[in-house]
């Protein structure tokens, strides 16, 4: 079935406000819950809103639970600790990889941390909107004054000072008429989606021994010396000669020259398929892909059950219920960051956070991956915001960012960091009485360093 051209002519009506706040974020994924905490530890009204059932996003539901880099302070450091309090994360590690390696955080237990999450906006006052879809932004001239919701109480709105758009996709700002670019430079000039999902019944030390017999199987990797580290510590990229080889023996073709192995709490993670050219934004090419997906999660599990020691007894466990998105919108803000600026790692005046995690490029066309450590890198707060359109912010995988700065941005401790400062510059702008785009960015980075979260990459160098 191809698009056609046909439009329709839907009818104006009346809505309904359901709330009123200070600032509401868009997205209750691994960037919107940090925005929301933030701007709600600052004193102000926040209404998070979340299409799905759980919060999260691509770290929890998408079931990749793994930081590439370290959480070096704020409150993604903060949330780290407490779900290691309780058996949620494992302790640190470094990952060697063909350049450098990576101080990487421990991967996080997804179910823990959904609840963890919506405890701690619950106790910080945060009004949690759950199955709730944003359509568009109520718009006053070119300023954001609120959200269109859809839900199964109907269409309403909500009227809000500041939208922090945690969308991943930049939703909001592109209906609200923020410039933006796609991928590399159109729609299917993206990185490719794939799926994460799990294997049950894995003999974990059986497979860790055969990593450490044979490094050259996985040249990227992290394995604990100690068995007793194997529920989280276990990280193993590569697999490519082997993959190489059951292609032909089978006479099939997979999508990925190499696969990611990890453990959380016990559970082992797959991150093995690939669909290139997907455009995020397409319900049809979206759903298109579930089934190439499907077949490469057989395909792959029948190749790691015949050829892998410790899978000989595996089964799947839980296939991630959303398809993992990993580039579509980025916005052109005030300032975009450069694949210059992330590897040279320039400095910025107004960084709202030092960030020193991999670059992790998936070829847009090729089967390669390239995921290399490099030095630490700052994120300027003009990144945040949008050209065009006032009171609003943009943070996680969709800031103004260029493809290659997007391969070291779109990681989770990156995307964290942005929400964060998002959360704090939207509570200093209404205290202040300016706007998101003026606002005192002194002023903000003295909260954020109040939070103990470095913003010079020397500090975390
Ligand atoms: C397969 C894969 C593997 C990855 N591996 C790693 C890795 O190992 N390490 C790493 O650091 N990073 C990794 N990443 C990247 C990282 O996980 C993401 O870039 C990051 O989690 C994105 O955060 P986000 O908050 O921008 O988006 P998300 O976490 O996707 O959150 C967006 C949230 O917004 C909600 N939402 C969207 N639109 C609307 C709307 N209109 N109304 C209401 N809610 C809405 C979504 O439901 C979602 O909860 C990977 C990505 C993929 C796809």
């Amino acid at each position: 079935m191809q698009n056609n051209h046909k439009t329709i002519q839907e009818p104006a009506r009346h809505l309904a406000c359901l709330l009123e706040t200070d600032i509401a974020v868009v997205g209750g994924g691994t960037t919107g819950p940090m925005a929301a905490l933030a701007a709600a530890r600052q004193g102000k009204k926040v209404v998070l809103i979340e299409r799905f059932g759980s919060l999260g996003g691509n770290m929890t539901l998408g079931l990749n639970t793994k930081p590439s880099g370290v959480l070096s302070g704020g409150i993604p450091l903060e949330i780290w600790n407490l779900a290691r309090s309780v058996g949620g994360v494992g302790a640190d590690y470094v990952a060697t990889t063909k350049i450098k390696d990576v101080k990487i955080a421990s991967p996080c237990d997804p179910e823990i941390m959904k609840m963890l999450l919506t405890r701690l906006l619950h106790e910080a006052g945060v009004r949690v909107l759950f199955e709730t879809v944003v359509s568009a932004p109520v718009m006053e001239g070119n300023a954001v004054s609120g959200v269109i919701i859809e839900s199964k109480g109907g269409r309403q709105y909500i009227a809000a000072k500041v939208v922090i758009d945690c969308s991943a996709d930049a939703d909001i700002a592109a209906s609200a008429g923020a410039p933006y670019i796609l991928g590399d430079g159109d729609a299917h000039a993206v990185q490719p989606v794939s799926m994460y999902y799990t294997l049950a019944n894995v003999d974990v030390k059986r497979l860790a021994d055969w990593a450490r017999q044979n490094p050259q199987e996985v040249p990227a990797r992290s394995i604990p010396e100690d068995d007793k580290d194997l529920d989280y510590g276990l990280w193993l990229t590569g697999f490519n000669n082997l993959i190489k080889a059951y292609q032909e023996e089978k006479g099939i073709a997979l999508q990925r020259e190499n696969i990611t192995l990890k453990t959380a709490n016990g559970v082992l993670y797959v991150n093995a398929t690939r669909v290139l050219g997907v455009d995020g934004l397409s319900p049809l090419e979206m759903s298109d892909a579930m089934l190439e997906i499907y077949r490469q999660i057989e395909a792959y599990t029948a190749f790691l059950i015949e050829k892998v020691p410790g899978f000989e007894n595996a089964h799947i466990g839980q296939i991630a219920p959303v398809i993992g998105v990993r580039e579509t919108r980025h916005i052109t803000g005030e300032y975009t960051l450069t694949g210059k600026d992330v590897v040279d790692c320039t400095t910025f005046e107004d960084s709202i956070g030092a960030d020193n995690c991999a670059m992790d490029v998936h070829e847009v066309k090729g089967a390669d991956v390239d995921f290399q450590g490099l030095g630490p890198y700052e994120i300027p707060y003009r990144t945040l915001v949008p050209l065009q359109v006032e009171q609003l912010l943009v943070a996680g995988r969709c800031i103004s960012a260029d493809h290659i700065a997007h391969g070291r941005t779109r990681n989770m401790p990156a995307c964290m960091a942005t929400g964060q400062a998002a959360g704090v510059a939207a509570a200093v702008a209404i205290d202040t009485d300016n706007s998101v785009r003026n606002v005192d960015v002194k002023r903000v980075q003295e909260i954020l360093r109040s939070m103990e979260m470095p913003l010079k990459a020397k500090e975390i160098a």
